[in-house]
């Protein structure tokens, strides 16, 4: 039997920027030609895409490392590296992405855009990338940055406005089929479904909702498969509970005690869930055996001031009239919970000034090291806050006095991977 997973921990891996390409043109004489070493490419990126045909996260079972591809290097005559190619991961509608140490939301894939997880790093500069017209010869390139990396948790918390909870074999995944597309199993005996269920219901021009049928909750634990409440999350976001209770008494169950046991699961799973606005439905009522079932049930929910319809799932008796009573109350409720990001990534702090290799050649200072390599790769230059904390780093690392004691002038560069700037005491 296949199991079904919601919940996998993978790292993903972008790819690291090719390295800058030195070197000089070669030409029939001409003895020095100028420099003509050309820039890695860039890393790819690792990608997040939504596949609507996907239900669950099976695919990431087997397969738990995920790595885009590294940019080229450079090369002579001004080549530029290849860039690496993006790899794309597949991931179904309504996939929390969460960082594995913290467990904070990175992001919730439940629009149709994807989303860039992991940066590729940028490709190192050629040596024609710093020739200007007083620095002919420049016998420099550089490195590649990192690409980032994520240790991530996905979990699938489908997207569905409202969710059949019930005991197995009430009529759940019936009720789904005949009141939308979806066919989901249905056989006259326990733990059929274990797989979530999706179905858009249909109801007029524009009036339409998503139900989710999802694994009983007791049939999965029953099994001993270790899914106990673990299908519950995908409810999680529903805005509304449809709880289906078999009255016909034809399996000889008491409805009333089945009703509070699922709600008792419910609880169980969190108390959020439980408090969720339900609307009871009774089915079976085609082949009910004694009245009395229906009785007790609608007194109990009564007392709880829950409202209860009768239905024939099978012989479509209700059903059409129940999804219009669930199409009317979800008009009142909030819209399904989108989880907003959580996770601030940890800016890189600077290392210490020792660690740093410094080379000068003309008037150009470049200044290099894994930490530094770290920390370019993690600032975004675009942004004017990030650009003054990476200012505040190279001030606090003692940068500036370790290349006033080298004998830095005012104007010099000072070259750090691709990040360039004048020198000004
Ligand atoms: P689930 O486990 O809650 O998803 O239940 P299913 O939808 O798989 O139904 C279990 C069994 O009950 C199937 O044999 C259905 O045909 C039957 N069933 C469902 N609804 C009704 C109903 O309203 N009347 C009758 N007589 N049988 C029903
Ligand atoms: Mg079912």
């Amino acid at each position: 039997m296949a199991q079904f997973v919601d919940k996998v921990r993978i790292f993903v891996q972008a790819g690291h920027g090719g390295h800058g390409c030195m070197s000089f043109r070669r030409e029939k004489y001409i003895a020095a030609g100028g420099p003509d070493g050309g820039d890695g490419g860039h890393g790819g990126s690792v990608v997040l895409h939504v596949d609507t045909g996907m239900t669950t996260l099976m695919d990431f079972r087997y397969k738990r490392k995920y790595s885009a591809e590294n940019g080229g290097n450079g090369a002579g005559s001004n080549m530029k590296g290849r860039n690496g190619q993006n790899l794309i991961i597949n991931v179904p509608m309504g996939t929390v992405v969460r960082d594995a140490e913290t467990g904070d939301v990175i992001k919730d894939m439940s629009d149709c855009e994807d989303y860039v997880l992991a940066k590729g790093g940028r490709g190192g500069w050629g040596n024609q990338h710093f020739a200007t017209p007083t620095r002919q010869a420049p016998r420099f390139a550089k490195s590649g940055l990192p690409g980032e990396s994520y240790d991530v948790e996905l979990e699938l918390k489908l997207l569905a406005d409202v969710g059949l909870v019930g005991f197995p074999n009430v009529g759940k995944s019936t009720l789904l089929s005949v009141v939308s597309g979806a066919h989901p199993k249905i056989a006259n005996y326990h733990f059929t479904t274990l797989f979530p269920n999706l179905g858009v219901i249909y109801l007029g021009e524009g009036e339409s909702f998503v139900m989710a049928d999802i694994p009983g909750i007791i049939e999965g634990a029953s099994e001993g498969v270790g899914l106990g409440h673990d299908f519950l999350r995908h409810i999680d976001r529903c805005r509304l509970i449809v709880h289906v209770v078999d009255v016909s008494g034809i399996e000889g169950r008491d409805p009333v005690e089945d009703f509070i046991t699922i709600n008792d699961e419910l609880r169980q799973y969190s108390e959020d869930l439980a408090n969720r606005p339900m609307i009871v439905v009774a089915n079976k009522i085609d082949i009910m055996q004694d009245e009395d079932n229906l009785n007790r049930l609608r007194a109990y929910t009564d007392g709880l001031g829950l409202p209860l319809y009768e239905m024939s799932a099978a012989t479509h008796r209700g059903t059409k009239e129940l999804m219009r009573v669930v199409y009317d109350r979800l008009q009142e409720l909030p819209p399904i919970t989108i989880y907003e990001p959580e996770y601030v990534k940890p800016l890189p702090e600077a290392g210490d000034s020792q660690e740093l290799t410094i080379e000068h050649q003309d008037d150009i200072w470049f200044v290099s090291s894994p930490w530094m390599e770290r920390l370019i790769a993690d600032i975004n230059f675009d942004d004017y806050e990030s650009r003054m904390y990476f200012d505040r780093q190279l001030r606090k690392c003692g940068l500036f006095e370790r290349l006033e004691e080298l004998g830095i002038q005012k104007g010099d560069t000072v070259s750090i991977y691709d990040f360039e700037f004048d020198y000004e005491p």
